[in-house]
């Protein structure tokens, strides 16, 4: 026997970090919300399968922005919410080589302009955080409040708070059809349910691109193999707080008594795979080994190791706002590496987007879809970690 239809104001698609953030930012403007997830629970996708590192080291000031408030907001969770979030300031230490000193250099005083706490370390201060060999740097950067949250805490307090607020969860629907109505309503089919909501949110990772196409929009998000090593339990002789060699983009850090480490695929096929690269990690760790040489006498553990997938745009920026070519579908993906450290405000820029009808809190130009209608929107060639 058919259902009656669940009706909101916005249907939010996906329950990761984005999509939870923006679920509790919309229920707590007074907004009628569903989320619904084709997983049994909240963070099983990218979310869930995250290396949990935020930073507030970034070179433009939009990212230092979001990350930044980003941070503060996790910081002061507990404070604000009365929930732990695993939040732990553990620090992050970049190790920038000579050539790329001088745009560090100017990266930390637009950092220190937004109120970022980044500190200037020689390398021989910068050998006593985290050891390594000290050839071709140029000095060492280290970020204090940065470190880790735990993704399923976070996307798990944003869906309980939304909850809390009226919210709506819907678990195991997969999103299968949407029809966009005649005043700009949106009837979606998930499962056996059928949603009405005056907004959609899409907030699908990397699945995005393949969500905006059953309602024939196109939004350029694809998935991309991310793998993280990990050596076993209890060889670690100290703490290693979150350290990147910028030059190699090998990054290590430790999770209890193990290492993690890992370093993007240059040349990873788009798709969603969460098999673990094994021929690769030897790359990694013939380049880990080169900066840091005491992981080669680190046993590994195959079984702590884990791969998920990055939901990458061609500039590996975020899209978040309006559809141009539909207003009532507002965009909130393709984070390519870095959504979970940005998800608190990203969810209240999509209740802003969608409360006051334009993005005003900060200058979100950069994060517009239609960025990719222009000719300098090509793919990312750079180093990504
Ligand atoms: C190995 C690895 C390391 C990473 N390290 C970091 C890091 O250190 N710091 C950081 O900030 N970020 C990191 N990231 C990236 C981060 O995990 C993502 O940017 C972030 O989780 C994106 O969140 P999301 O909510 O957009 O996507 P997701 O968490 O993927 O959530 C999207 C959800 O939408 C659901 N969905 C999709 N299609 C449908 C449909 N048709 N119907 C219903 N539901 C649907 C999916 O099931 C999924 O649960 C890492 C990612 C990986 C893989």
């Amino acid at each position: 026997m058919p259902t009656e239809p669940l009706i909101a104001d916005v249907v939010v698609v996906g329950a990761g970090a984005i999509g939870s953030s923006s679920a509790f930012h919309l229920a707590r403007a007074g907004l009628r919300v569903i989320m619904v997830e084709a997983f049994g629970g909240p963070a099983e996708g990218s979310t869930g399968r995250s290396f949990a590192s935020i930073r507030g080291q970034w070179a433009d000031p939009l990212n230092i922005e979001l990350s930044w408030r980003s941070i503060q907001r996790y910081r002061d969770f507990a404070q604000d919410h009365g929930i732990d979030v695993g939040y732990r300031p553990s620090g992050y230490l970049l190790l920038v080589p000579e050539e790329a000193w001088a745009d560090q250099l100017a990266a930390v005083t637009l950092q220190h302009a937004h109120g970022v706490p980044v500190e200037l370390l020689d390398l021989a201060t910068a050998n006593r955080i985290t050891p390594f060999a000290e050839a071709g740097l140029g000095g060492a950067t280290w970020g204090p409040a940065d470190g880790v949250v735990d993704p399923h805490l976070t996307a798990s307090a944003f869906i309980r708070m939304a909850r809390d607020r009226g919210a709506t969860t819907l678990y195991r629907h997969r999103v299968t059809a949407i029809e966009g109505e005649a005043d700009g309503s949106w009837t979606v089919t998930a499962g056996t349910r059928t949603l009405r909501g005056q907004y959609l949110v899409n907030a699908a990772g990397g699945w995005s691109g393949e969500l905006a196409a059953l309602a024939g929009l196109a939004v350029p998000v694809v998935h991309s193999r991310r793998n993280v090593y990990a050596t076993a339990a209890g060889a670690l002789p100290a703490p290693v707080p979150m350290t990147i060699d910028v030059g190699s983009g090998v990054f290590v850090r430790s999770e209890g008594s193990r290492l993690l480490f890992g370093r993007a695929r240059p040349d990873q096929a788009d798709g969603y795979d969460t098999s673990v690269d094994w021929p690769w990690m030897e790359t990694v760790l013939e380049l880990g080994v080169a900066r840091f040489p005491w992981l080669a006498d680190l046993p590994l553990d195959r079984g702590g190791c884990w791969a998920g997938t990055y939901e990458i745009t061609p500039d590996h920026h975020g899209i978040v706002g309006a559809d141009p070519a539909a207003p009532s579908w507002v965009n909130a993906c393709g984070f390519s590496g870095h959504g979970l450290m940005q998800a608190p405000e990203v969810g209240r820029l999509v209740a802003e987007q969608i409360v006051e009808g334009e993005i005003t809190s900060v200058d979100a130009t950069a994060l517009r879809l239609d960025r990719f209608a222009t000719a300098d929107a090509s793919r990312h060639v750079g180093l990504v970690f």
